[in-house]
Formats: structure tokens, sequence, C-alpha cells
């Protein structure tokens, strides 16, 4: 399952950039928060952002498909 952030709970520690083996999570430098992102494309769904990540279901877990 890839991830994505749910911007309402994701508090922009950045620790999920650090520990993505895949560097597939970036900084988007335009958000006034230093907000993060997942590149779907890059995101393998191994899950260690879920371990690490501070803030209880900041990530969503979906099938791959961008609706
Ligand atoms: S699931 Fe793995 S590859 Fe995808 S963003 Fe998280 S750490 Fe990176
Ligand atoms: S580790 Fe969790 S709270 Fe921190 S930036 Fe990533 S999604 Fe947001």
């Amino acid at each position: 399952m890839k991830v994505r952030i749910n911007y309402a709970i994701c508090n922009s520690c950045g620790l999920c950039r650090e520990v993505c083996p895949e560097w597939a999570i970036t900084q988007k430098y335009l958000e006034p928060r230093h907000l993060y992102e997942v590149h779907a494309e890059k995101c393998t769904g191994c899950g260690e952002c879920l371990e690490y990540c501070p803030a209880p279901g900041a990530f969503i877990q979906y099938d791959g498909q961008l609706s």
C-alpha cells in the first residue's frame, strides 16, 4: 500500500523524509509551514515512514491508484 499525507494531522516534523529509503518524500517549499509530500511514483509502500511518524493518522494508506 502506498501512502499519502493527511495534512489535517501532519505536524510537518520531517521525520518521514529522513527515514524513507526511496527518497519518495520531499518538502513542498512553497508551503508556508514546509509541509511534506509523498511522490507516488517513488513510494514502494515499504511502511518505514509509518513506523516513525509521531502523529497517528498522518499517513493514509491506499492501493496506489490516484483517484
Ligand atoms: S511507504 Fe516507504 S517508500 Fe513509501 S513514503 Fe513511506 S518510507 Fe517512503
Ligand atoms: S513524520 Fe508524520 S507528522 Fe512528520 S512530516 Fe511526516 S507525515 Fe508529517
